[in-house]
């Protein structure tokens, strides 16, 4: 319905046995926003990404256009546009980038699919030299590249952006904070995006929540994170 935000979470609760690992958290994503969620190591950002995908039981409220993400279920958010790129890549690395890329889109016609794959060549132009290649044969930072644009082969409604920066070197974060630049300015999508570089995600997100040990500590917009005395020592070096 009109006005329902994408997502809207409150009161989150996801335990693994005796592990808490998130405490009552409340996040809420409206149409075209890039939502960052920051924190350490162990403090909730992937359980928070995959309990809004869909993959963990949980308590409290996640809604996804309106509707109780438990009761839509995993599969079904897939279908409604609910596209999770984790942090694991996921991808088969015996197929080639090519092919990996289109399935991504196998939701969708074969027409509609060369468009978007033209879509995130274009995006991606690293990927295009490299369509041939076995995705195992990646680096690291390339495979994640193609993971995005795999993730984007689905045509997301919402994006699920699982700590896409992790492990990657400057150039290559260069090529993903472009896309998402283009991305956002061409074709905007609603994202949720998790990360442990504070920098990378002030730079994308509108607004922002720092996890820490389960518990939402901060929420704010970039300006405000960025002029927080704590932010400032204990994330941003000072
Ligand atoms: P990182 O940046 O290191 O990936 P994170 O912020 O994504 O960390 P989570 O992976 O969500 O954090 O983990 C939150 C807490 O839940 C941690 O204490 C972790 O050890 C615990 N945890 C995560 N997955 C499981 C699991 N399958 N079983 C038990 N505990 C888990």
């Amino acid at each position: 319905p009109d006005g329902e935000p994408v997502l809207h979470v409150e009161d989150l609760r996801v335990s693994y046995g005796q592990v808490q690992a998130l405490r009552g958290i409340d996040v809420t994503v409206g149409e075209g926003e890039i939502v960052g969620l920051i924190g350490p190591n162990g403090a909730g950002k992937t359980t928070f990404a995959n309990t809004v995908s869909g993959f963990l039981p949980y308590e409290g409220t996640a809604r996804y256009r309106g509707d109780e993400v438990a009761e839509v279920g995993q599969s079904d958010l897939v279908e409604r546009g609910v596209i999770h790129c984790t942090e694991k890549r996921d991808l088969f690395g015996f197929m080639t980038v090519e092919e990996n890329l289109k399935l991504g889109a196998y939701r969708r016609g074969e027409e509609a699919r060369d468009e978007r794959l033209e879509f995130v060549y274009d995006l991606f132009p690293r990927l295009v030299e490299r369509r041939n290649q076995n995705a195992r044969t990646m680096s690291g930072g390339e495979q994640q590249m193609l993971a995005i644009g795999r993730a984007l082969m689905g045509d997301p409604e919402l994006l699920v952006l699982d700590e896409p920066t992790i492990g990657l070197a400057p150039v290559i974060l260069e090529d993903i904070s472009e896309g998402i630049e283009r991305i956002m300015a061409e074709d905007p999508i609603t994202i949720v995006l998790t990360e442990q570089n504070v920098t990378f995600a002030l730079n994308h997100a509108d607004r922002l929540t720092l996890l820490e040990n389960g518990e939402a500590v901060k929420t704010g917009s970039p300006e405000e994170l960025r002029g927080d005395d704590y932010i400032r020592d204990s994330y941003l070096g000072g």
